[in-house]
């Protein structure tokens, strides 16, 4: 039989492509994990970012306390001195009331102040406990996306060499639109485009091909021409095994299938196969138009 260029080439192809493939797929998967580590660091940096408001407001809330008892501490001190300079019952009983009521509130806001201003230290320690938390993610994060476009850049590369090396062995035997048809088959039948036939099977999904389709594609192999497999897709060539090893190929398989002993038997004979063989293209509705 002669060789085939164009079949050569799809076979030298196919490995690398799948190595590519291999890698493109890496390429995916390899930022997962980073991606995780970012969607906490974000979560960690809008706490972070709740606490702080919630501990500058509480700081606010000190002063304003802090104000507002001084100035309670300033009326009470001032009705004790005015006590020293009163001249009747009425107006120290009256003023006794404004002082017993200006106590009371001073020491209110003290409770107030020293309860807001614990609250507030608290706050201020989480606040710096939360910020060296979220810095220790940021340099996780940090470290982590280094990591991977360092990995990532040399994949890359590597991808980059893979695709001058399938245009190098694609050259001219292959047409571009061959390359890019091919090149989906191999990606989407999980790295495995081209397949052999063995007597009437095809070794990618192992169906039984009408004769005339495997004496057809026989002669296009000897004129340099390819054919897909009308099941599967897959570019297929044929590989001569020895007689025996050929017939149980056809026999095993129509009998697994349950096709008969009629047209096992009669599987030999090409030009009564050949009868079936439109109808049977026809019939299986599993091609894929890559
Ligand atoms: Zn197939």
């Amino acid at each position: 039989m002669a060789e085939n260029e164009k079949l050569d080439c799809l076979r030298k192809l196919q490995d690398v492509l799948q190595e590519k493939f291999t890698l493109e797929q890496q390429v995916e998967t390899l930022p997962r994990e980073l991606r995780k580590e970012e969607a906490v660091l974000r979560s960690m940096e809008k706490d972070f970012s709740d606490l702080r408001t919630l501990a500058e407001e509480t700081a606010d809330e000190v002063k304003s306390l802090r104000i507002r008892y001084d100035d309670a501490t300033q009326l009470r001190t001032s009705y004790e001195k005015q006590m020293e300079f009163l001249s009747t019952q009425r107006e120290y009983e009256a003023l006794s009331k404004q002082l017993e009521d200006a106590r009371a509130n001073e020491e209110t806001l003290l409770k107030q102040r020293n309860s807001k201003t614990k609250e507030a230290d608290k706050l201020a320690k989480d606040v710096e406990a939360k910020q060296a938390e979220v810095e220790a993610q940021k340099a996780k994060v940090d470290e982590e996306r280094a990591k991977v476009d360092s990995e990532l850049s040399g994949i890359n590369e590597k991808i980059a060499a893979l695709d001058a090396q399938c245009l190098s062995i694609k050259g001219s035997s292959i047409s571009n639109e061959l390359y890019e048809k091919f090149s989906n088959i191999v990606r989407k039948k999980d790295g495995t485009g081209i397949v052999p036939v063995h007597g009437q099977v095809c070794m990618g999904c192992d169906r039984v091909l009408p004769m005339q389709f495997v004496i057809d594609l026989r002669l296009k192999q000897e004129k340099n021409e390819i054919d897909y497999c009308p099941y599967c897709s897959r570019i297929l060539w044929y590989e001569p095994l020895d007689p025996e090893t050929e017939k149980s190929y056809i026999f095993e398989q129509l009998e697994s299938k349950g096709a008969g002993d009629s047209k096992a038997a009669s599987s030999h004979d090409s030009q009564q196969d050949s009868d079936s063989y439109d109808e049977s293209m026809g019939m299986d509705g599993g091609f894929e138009d890559f």
